[in-house]
């Protein structure tokens, strides 16, 4: 296999002889252009496509499949040039107040094949971890779902498969490409790691220049709960995950996001909400509440309306910084992450 130009950073692209303005043309098809392939880059002479094609591809991966339509979410299954396959999936959200109406599109995007942390209600994680992403898979993403969409995205959320601080080493670069305003050219506000608590890197992180934004999953109150689905909990306990988002928080001076999916029968009863609020008024964070999306073959389900209300409440009535509960948009097109995939690989035997 080639190498993957998407991986070297643009500022860092040495092509042997290719004159600087050249790697400008480049650089503008694929990230301005969102152009992956040689042949269509047509004021680059030919003779010197035929030459670059030869050494690099740029097309990381291909589009398998999409679901959903294109004024809801829509999910793509890709394709990587070693036949694993990863997914992304493209949000529209309109906002807006007093009638002055914006329509926003948000991209989940992976950032590895599999999961190594094996939480257990999760679908990304249930084969275990494949392999990492490349810089160039994870910038790739964001490419070819903004050439689906035909307009700019406006926010992005590692939230799809993979833990994403378990490969900064890909991610930070991918970054950098990202934020640039001669990359994708999306603003750090804009942008959300989501962790299942990986408490060293998250300090590491801390020290990443651009403001992006952090969610942690936190899933659980106390350890015990915790602990029942999430195993990264035994080596990451609560109170070492909380010490290092404060750390964060204290750097970074920026809020951050606990994330709690509320499982029936598992952490929905109103002793976590209180916990859940004690944790985030410590860390002066906002909470996220997400009703649990099934997975085929996993026991866990979704608690009731009235239950996922009455734990809402409880939640309000603690006045943490800021709550909101998401009903989870495209539930019917299994938009949480692994889901896709999960359903592919079970009837095609590829992973
Ligand atoms: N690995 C990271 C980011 C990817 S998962 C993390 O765990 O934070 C993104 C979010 O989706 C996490 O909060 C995760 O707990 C949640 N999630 C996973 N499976 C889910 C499901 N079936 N229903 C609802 N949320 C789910
Ligand atoms: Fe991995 Fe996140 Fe799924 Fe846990 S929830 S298995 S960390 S992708």
């Amino acid at each position: 296999m080639l190498p993957l130009l998407l991986d070297q950073p643009f500022e860092k692209w040495k092509l042997g002889q290719v004159p600087q303005y050249r790697l400008e043309q480049l650089r503008h098809w694929i990230f301005d252009q969102g152009c992956c392939e040689w042949k269509d880059m047509s004021n680059l002479p030919k003779s010197l496509r035929e030459e670059l094609s030869k050494e690099w591809d740029i097309l990381p991966m291909e589009l398998l499949r999409v679901q959903g339509s294109a004024d809801t979410t829509r999910k793509f299954l890709w394709k990587l040039r070693d036949g694993h396959l990863i997914e992304s999936v493209l949000i529209p959200a309109t906002e807006g107040t007093r009638g002055i109406r914006s329509s926003r599109m948000t991209l989940c995007v992976s950032t590895q094949v599999g999961c190594a942390i094996g939480c257990k209600f999760c679908a990304s994680g249930l084969d275990g971890l494949k392999r990492n992403l490349s810089t160039g898979e994870i910038v790739g993403q964001i490419l070819l779902a903004r050439n689906q969409a035909k307009r700019r995205i406006d926010n992005l959320v590692f939230m799809g498969m993979g833990e994403p601080l378990a490969n900064l080493p890909a991610l930070l670069p991918a970054l950098d490409q990202i934020l640039s305003p001669k990359g994708l050219g999306i603003g750090a506000r804009h942008l959300t790691l989501s962790t299942s608590g990986l408490a060293p890197k998250i300090i590491e992180l801390a020290k990443y220049p651009a403001q992006i934004r952090l969610a942690i999953s936190l899933h659980g109150g106390d350890d015990e709960t915790r602990q029942k689905i999430m195993p990264i909990n035994q080596k990451f306990p609560l109170e070492q995950l909380l010490q290092a988002c404060e750390k964060f928080i204290q750097e970074r001076k920026k809020m951050i996001t606990l994330e709690y999916i509320l499982i029936e029968g598992v952490n929905d009863d109103l002793t976590q909400a209180e916990l859940l609020v004690a944790h985030a008024k410590r860390l002066r964070a906002k909470i996220n509440l997400i009703p649990y999306n099934r997975v085929d073959g996993l026991e866990w389900k979704r608690p009731s309306v009235e239950k996922i209300r009455a734990f809402h409440r409880k939640v309000e009535q603690g006045k943490p910084a800021r709550v909101t509960l998401r009903m989870e948009k495209g539930h019917d097109i299994d938009a949480a992450c692994g889901q896709l995939r999960l359903r592919e690989s079970k009837n095609s035997n590829i992973s």
